[in-house]
């Protein structure tokens, strides 16, 4: 087995003990991975000034393959998404999050099985804003008058709203390539072109356009984004891969995570022409961070998706393996589990799991 070198960002919030639980997971279940940890987040803002160092976007430059717990954004003010600025430092334009049932995870139902693939550059995530009574907002604000595009209020801030043609050939072109790689018969994208026709109207339109190039191999629809969320939680057997613009896929992650036992179970992958980061769904969780309660699952999970990327394929099945046994077994679970499922075990703690998890795949 082939040795690997990969960039780790602990991250902050429970991110430190999701990971740690994850590094001693992949290491029990004999990768041989060589981790080059790099920190970001707002511990950084002292020593660096930033809470992304350069160092630790070279440390993924040079390992090409990274890790990462969650990083915690201030809320309204303060810096910029380390996520999000990481995801376009390194053009990684795919998110990927494949959503599955869990037997035993407490999920509304039992046979789900979707990908979310969420283009990860635009939209409403791009960063471009301007704050209420800057001179750019106003500037904008004039703008759109003189042009005849509408009345924005002088006291609003405004976000903008970019979507390529290039962005959304890429992304609908992922999703169809992954489930033609992966056997899937459907892709769906959701929009809300009836109402934003230059933005979502494009992105709709472009899927069509991608979309015959796969016809008679992959079916293709869509739906509006409001129907999408109705349909998906009445009956999510409906849906297969699903393609979204960047902000309903983030949305629509943790409305799909909710189908299937929670954000403690959710896995993904920020993918890119040249690097990859794969981390979970969830955020830095503050409201249980270090306590050793919080659930390691989805970093787990999201490191047996880091597996499959360089090829060991076998140890990835192991670990997903185990983590379903675990599970099944229904002895040791995390406190969002037990309250998921309902059940009436003494929660585990985080090392408590993970060393459960650990004793099954050394079994
Ligand atoms: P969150 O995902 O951190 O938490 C939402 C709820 O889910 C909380 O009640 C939390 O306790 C629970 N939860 C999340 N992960 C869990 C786990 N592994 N085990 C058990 N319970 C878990 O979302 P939030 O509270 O909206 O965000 C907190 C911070 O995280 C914010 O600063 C946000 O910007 C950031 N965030 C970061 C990322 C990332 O780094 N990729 C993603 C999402 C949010």
């Amino acid at each position: 087995m082939a040795k690997h070198t990969v960039t780790l960002i602990p991250g902050d919030g429970i991110g430190t003990e999701t990971t740690a639980a994850m590094q001693r997971v992949v290491k029990a279940a004999g990768a041989d991975i060589e981790w080059e940890v790099a920190e970001a987040g707002a511990h950084m803002m002292e020593s660096c000034g930033t809470p992304l160092p350069e160092s630790t976007i070279e440390a993924v430059r040079r390992n090409k393959v990274a890790i990462k717990g969650p990083i915690t954004t201030p809320v309204g003010t303060g810096f910029r998404s380390v996520n999000v600025a990481l995801r376009k430092t390194l053009d990684l334009n795919v998110c990927l999050r494949p959503v599955m049932s869990i037997p035993g995870a407490g999920g509304r139902y039992s046979d789900v099985d979707l990908v979310i693939v969420r283009e990860n550059s635009e939209d409403l995530y791009a960063g471009i804003e301007f704050e209420e009574g800057s001179q750019g907002a106003q500037d904008l604000i004039s703008f759109c008058a003189e042009q005849g595009a509408g009345t924005i209020r002088s006291d609003s801030g405004i976000s903008i709203k970019p979507i390529s043609v290039t962005a959304t050939q890429n992304i609908v072109r992922y999703a169809f390539d992954y489930a033609l790689k992966h056997g899937r018969k459907k892709v769906t994208a959701a929009h809300k072109a009836n109402i934003m026709k230059h933005s979502d109207g494009l992105f709709l339109r472009t899927a069509r356009e991608v979309a015959k190039e796969y016809e008679g191999r992959i079916e293709f629809n869509d739906n509006i984004i409001d129907a999408f969320c109705m349909n998906i939680v009445m009956d999510p057997s409906q849906f297969d891969v699903i393609v979204f613009p960047n902000l309903y896929g983030d949305i629509a992650s943790d409305l799909c995570a909710g189908l299937v036992g929670g954000l403690g179970i959710a896995p993904g992958a920020n993918i890119g022409p040249e690097y990859a980061i794969f981390e979970a769904v969830h955020g830095s969780a503050p409201d249980i961070a270090g306590k050793d309660i919080c659930n390691p699952t989805a970093e787990i999970l999201s490191a047996a998706m880091m597996l499959d990327h360089l090829g060991e394929l076998e140890i990835a099945a192991n670990i997903r393996n185990a983590v379903r046994e675990v599970y099944a077994q229904g002895a040791v679970l995390t406190a969002d589990i037990c309250k998921a499922t309902g059940s009436s075990v003494e929660p585990a703690t985080c090392s408590r799991f993970t060393d459960e998890l650990i004793a099954v795949l050394e079994r």
